[in-house]
């Protein structure tokens, strides 16, 4: 198959995963609404495009040259994209985050905290933010520990960012579903959303409270295995 073969079945993908995310919504008794950001890490633009002229205007990245190579292009094609950085973040590169994503979803310490607010203030420009949460307590994996999340939330707000959800990614080897439970309860006590859910596992986040999925494989397909 050819790049194109497989880009042509996004928009087939994407209506899927939709109608899923609104059959879970529904089967959970819920009658808000769960965002979906279409997780576009490692595709080209041309395999983007059939999910944004399908109407997919909330989209999530892992790094930020790469968005910054992608997007603005794109940005100019369609209007109302809405960017958002899922990946960790450096605090050298927290004037370019600032510059070009509209969430930063990977706040996870102090010192990109305050680079990010440093950032937004030069700029004029404050992207809205969530607190990334090692949920499962995982020594290689990115966030704040859960009984420090409540106090770096405060810290954040003192600093100006305007903190709207809790973001975690579970173990890839348990079942995420008491992660989820334990997310949500922070969140609770926070006072914030929640950003939780990926392609394997997005309607178990929603029956669990998830205001954001990030799904990226079950829309443009597989990634190459090193990239993400
Ligand atoms: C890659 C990634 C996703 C999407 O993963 P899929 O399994 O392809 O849906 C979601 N969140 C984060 C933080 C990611 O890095």
């Amino acid at each position: 198959m050819t790049a194109i073969d497989v880009a042509n079945g996004v928009a087939e993908r994407l209506d899927a995963v939709r109608r899923s995310i609104d059959k879970a919504t529904a089967d959970a008794g819920r009658t808000d609404h769960v965002t979906l950001v279409a997780v576009t890490k490692t595709f080209e633009a041309e395999h983007i495009r059939p999910a944004l002229v399908a109407g997919q205007r909330v989209v999530g990245e892992n790094r930020v040259q790469e968005a910054k190579a992608k997007w603005p292009a794109l940005r100019e094609a369609f209007d109302d994209i809405e960017l958002h950085l899922l990946g960790p973040l450096q605090s050298n590169k927290a004037k370019e985050a600032v510059a070009l994503f509209d969430v930063i979803q990977s706040v996870d310490r102090e010192k990109i905290a305050t680079a990010i607010a440093k950032a937004a203030d030069d700029a004029g420009r404050m992207p809205r933010c969530m607190v990334q949460v090692n949920i499962g307590r995982e020594p290689q994996k990115a966030g704040i520990e859960p009984e420090e999340t409540l106090a770096f939330v405060e810290r954040c707000k003192a600093l100006g960012l305007p903190v709207e959800a809790l973001m975690a990614i579970p173990p890839v080897d348990e079942p995420p579903g008491p992660h989820f439970d334990a997310l949500a309860a922070l969140a609770a006590d926070c006072g914030l959303k929640t950003s939780m859910g990926m392609s394997g596992d997005y309607e178990e986040a929603i029956a669990h409270g998830a205001n954001f999925v990030r799904v990226g494989s079950a829309i443009f397909g597989s990634r190459p295995p090193i990239a993400g």
